[in-house]
């Protein structure tokens, strides 16, 4: 227990936890407080093989840690004297400020907050989480591991829009991308996984999980993502749209009176895989497109052709790929969407395995052919891990 790292990831109106051994790299506890300021909130448990529930209202976000850690004492396991090394929190936009993992001091936390303007939905529930785990934990260090960190790097081609530049600079608008952990896990994995120096690697990572995002990665430095300003933009995910004709928003506005708030619900929460077809989790997808459903069977169509457009891009933005990477839900466990997103493209040396591909194997793998001269492989990806080791890092264990 000794070095351990709780990880916590809030959300608006959900936790998620993780007790983790950064250097044996497994999880030791999870849980999941869920409904937060709902009537029936719910809390879930597990440590080793005992799993623990809690139902009733959960107050915010401080009770729910609170509940959450009483829950663990009940099972054995007491958090307070358990030697925890470090507290990790995934904080979802850094902005220009924050690109390595941070030791949060009242100065950081107060930046954090001041960022919401750039992620309202995000940062403000990830500033709760923080005060509520110190006030649980207040002798132990706690981290911020920053969702846009990765993509610092981007060179400003890819980072700038092409808007006036003075309105930019005055507001924070350029592109920072997000699900930075899991790429630069991920490609990390990629490298370990075939023996091979980072430094040497072109790789594509397609992170599809219910948000989605691609990024080109050039010798372990991102140079392009799908994601910009806000995790909006992009692929079709779940419920966002991805990238639209900025136009549609001024359209809406005037000809269906939309105001800015029903236009953010309509593009965060009513589009993407939901809009198109009604449902956004790929696998009652799949059943509504086996069943003959149209509007579900063009809403992949849409999500895969999009996808195409984005890899396409990258292959030109690196020039040599020597890896093409699938990981979160969608991407690791989805083998259609992967076959569909790379069909046809042994032309740029691209082939998938069919057998490989349809393998059920929850560990890291390649997908493509002997004979594919870019290497095609299934990364399950591990935020939680990467922010234990982070953070473990910064504080020295
Ligand atoms: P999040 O972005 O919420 O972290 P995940 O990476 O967990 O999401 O991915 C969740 C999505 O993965 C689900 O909405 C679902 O569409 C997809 N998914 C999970 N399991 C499968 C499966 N076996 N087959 C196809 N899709 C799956």
């Amino acid at each position: 227990m000794k070095d351990s790292v709780l990880v916590v990831n809030s959300g608006s109106s959900s936790i998620k936890y993780q007790l983790v051994d950064p250097a044996a790299g497994v999880a030791i506890a999870s849980g999941l407080v869920e409904r937060i300021g709902e009537p029936d909130g719910r809390i879930t448990q597990r440590h080793g093989d005992r799993e623990g529930e809690h139902r009733g209202a959960i107050a915010d976000h401080a009770e729910g840690l609170r509940l959450a850690f009483a829950m663990f004492t009940e099972a054995g396991l007491d958090l307070h004297r358990a030697g925890i090394a470090a507290v990790g929190h995934r904080v979802v936009h850094g902005g220009e400020v924050f690109y390595r993992p941070t030791v949060i001091t009242d100065e950081v936390l107060a930046e954090i907050a001041r960022l919401s303007s750039l992620a309202p939905l995000h940062n403000p529930a990830n500033v709760i989480g923080i005060v509520g785990a110190m006030r649980e934990l207040p002798n132990v260090p706690h981290v911020a591991v920053f969702d846009t960190a990765f993509f610092h790097t981007l060179p400003a081609p890819a980072r700038t829009y092409a808007i006036d530049a003075e309105v930019a600079r005055a507001h924070g608008v350029r592109r920072y991308g997000f699900h930075g952990t899991s790429h630069e896990y991920v490609s990390g994995q990629v490298a370990q996984f075939l023996g091979r120096d980072p430094g040497e690697l072109n790789q594509i990572v397609l992170h599809l999980g219910n948000g989605a995002s691609a990024s080109a990665i050039a010798g372990g430095v991102a140079v392009d993502t799908s994601m910009g300003l806000t995790p909006l933009e992009g692929l079709v995910m779940g419920t966002r749209s991805g990238d639209i004709d900025p136009g549609i928003v001024m359209h809406l506005r005037r000809s269906a009176d939309l105001d800015i708030d029903a236009l953010d619900e309509l593009l965060n929460r009513r589009s993407g895989l939901k809009g198109l077809s009604g449902v956004n989790d790929f696998r009652e997808l799949r059943r509504l497109i086996d069943s003959g459903d149209e509007s579900a069977t063009l809403a992949y169509d849409v999500y895969i052709h999009r996808l195409r457009k984005y890899i396409g891009a990258y292959l030109v933005t690196l020039g040599r790929v020597d890896t093409i990477t699938f990981t979160a839900g969608v991407g690791e466990n989805a083998a259609d969407v992967r076959a569909d997103a790379l069909a046809g493209l042994e032309g740029l040396g691209i082939e998938v395995d069919p057998a490989r591909n349809g393998a059920k194997e929850h560990v890291a793998r390649v997908i493509s052919t002997d004979a594919s001269r870019v290497t095609v492989l299934v990364v399950p990806t591990d935020e939680e891990l990467a922010i234990a080791r982070a953070s473990a890092a910064l504080v020295g264990v």
